[in-house]
């Protein structure tokens, strides 16, 4: 049956089914899918826990390492990450990590489990600049440690491309928009619609200023410059989810990339019911960039995925390509042309900042500026939620550890 692009995309698990999957679970020593959790969320405890039938322990235990439980139980590589290790690899397959953790989480949201409570505020105020994944887990850990936090993000609404690219059917706005009513009743202020392009005021304002700004704008081609059928996949995707799908739809559409971002697009056009998508990547089937659930999702819905070619030349609708490897091109006429091809910072922007090729240089998240801290996409090019908030709960404790060494 055909999948709408609205609704969740994998399936949830019952508390019968995910009693049944926790007792697969070899209650590890030293447990490889915790080690390998980038975020601390501890998979080996929290199932552990399910597996007794302690949902609420369970929910505790991802609540109170990651900020965003619920978000990364959806979007987590998974079989990049705790799942690669399991070790009931060995005897069939791996424990299903994350629709375990994604259960815990609805559970802990269906009987409205409050399980972090605010700090005194009495360690002064920080200011971050930005609320994708990484500035929200910062401001919680801060808001934690007893600090007054302010989000300031340049968009109508918060969360990055939590918000702004990864499609509704892998990640509801409901489940974003809980996560983000939990940090906000941690105390923390968010004024969005607020571009910041000078840091000079918040760093008087502020005792410390993080700058958690990502990756936001999508990377282009000077090959595609001023071709008016050319758009941005991180552009058409902000649009998609903002308008909750009701977009008018080309009938033939062309996607150049391969990676996760390339699926999420031509998934999505796929599920609102265009007739025709291609997606063509410049690595070769062996090195597909995209993770496999993306990819099979991709798959299941009849895009074209052609590999190993790259565009050389664009006239008015049609792109052609050359093979990788091979003495071969190829010519393809789309109606619509849309790159997938990665995504970059405007770090440069911030003056006082050293930054090379849109990464800032930081140490322990502190930059060249000390009352700068930098999280996120910005400071690598890793690109995973699960990073971000690893990154975002790091950089907090740096802040709180200058902080505490100047008073
Ligand atoms: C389409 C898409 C799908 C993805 N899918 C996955 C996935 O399935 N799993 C996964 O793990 N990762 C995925 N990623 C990667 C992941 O979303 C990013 O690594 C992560 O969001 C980075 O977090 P961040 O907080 O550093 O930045 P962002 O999420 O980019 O957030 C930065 C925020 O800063 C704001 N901002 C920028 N400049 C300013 C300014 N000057 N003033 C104020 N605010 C500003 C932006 O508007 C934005 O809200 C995906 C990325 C994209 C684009
Ligand atoms: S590695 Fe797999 S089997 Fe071992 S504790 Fe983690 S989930 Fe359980």
């Amino acid at each position: 049956m055909k999948k709408s692009y609205l609704e969740e995309y994998e399936r949830a698990l019952t508390p019968l089914t995910v009693i049944h999957e926790a007792a697969r679970c070899l209650l590890c020593y030293d447990a490889p899918c915790s080690k390998a959790c980038p975020a601390g969320t501890d998979p080996a405890k929290f199932i552990r826990s399910v597996r007794f039938r302690n949902f609420k322990g369970a929910a505790e235990t991802i609540r109170e390492n990651n900020a965003l439980g619920s978000i990364c139980a959806r979007v987590c590589p998974t079989e990049k990450l705790c799942q690669l290790g399991c070790s009931r690899s060995g005897i069939d397959r791996p424990i299903e990590i994350g629709r375990i953790q994604r259960f815990v989480t609805d559970f802990e949201s269906s009987i409205g489990m409050k399980i972090l409570d605010p700090g005194a505020k009495n360690l002064g105020k920080i200011a971050i600049v930005g609320s994708g994944p990484s500035g929200l887990q910062a401001a919680a850990t801060l808001a934690l440690l007893g600090y007054d936090v302010t989000i300031y993000e340049k968009r109508k609404k918060p969360g990055g491309y939590l918000r702004y690219g990864i499609p509704e059917y892998r990640l509801p706005s409901n489940v974003l928009d809980l996560e983000i009513k939990r940090i906000k009743d941690l105390g923390v202020t968010f004024i969005t619609d607020c571009e910041i392009s000078d840091l000079t005021l918040l760093k008087n304002e502020y005792r410390a200023v993080l700058l958690a700004i990502g990756a936001s704008y999508g990377k282009s081609l000077p090959l595609f410059a001023n071709n008016k059928n050319v758009e941005l996949a991180v552009d058409v995707l902000a649009k998609i989810k903002e308008k909750k799908g009701k977009i008018k739809l080309k009938d033939h559409v062309l996607i150049i990339g391969g990676g996760d971002v390339a699926m999420d697009v031509a998934t999505s056009l796929k599920m609102l019911g265009c007739k025709d998508v291609t997606a063509v990547a410049r690595e070769e089937m062996k090195e597909f960039p995209a993770s496999k659930k993306e990819f099979n999702e991709t798959i299941e819905n009849d895009v074209s995925i052609i590999s190993g070619y790259t565009p050389v030349k664009i006239k008015g609708k049609t792109v052609t390509f050359k093979h990788v490897s091979l003495n071969a091109t190829l010519k393809i006429k789309a109606d619509k042309i849309i790159l997938a091809i990665g995504q970059m910072s405007k770090v440069e922007m911030f003056d006082n900042i050293t930054s090379k090729r849109g990464i800032v240089e930081v140490n322990k998240y502190q930059t060249s500026d000390e009352k700068i801290f930098a999280t996120g996409d910005i400071i690598d090019g890793e690109k995973l939620v699960v990073a971000a908030v690893k990154y975002g709960k790091e950089a907090a404790y740096a802040i709180h550890e200058y902080l505490e060494a100047k008073r």
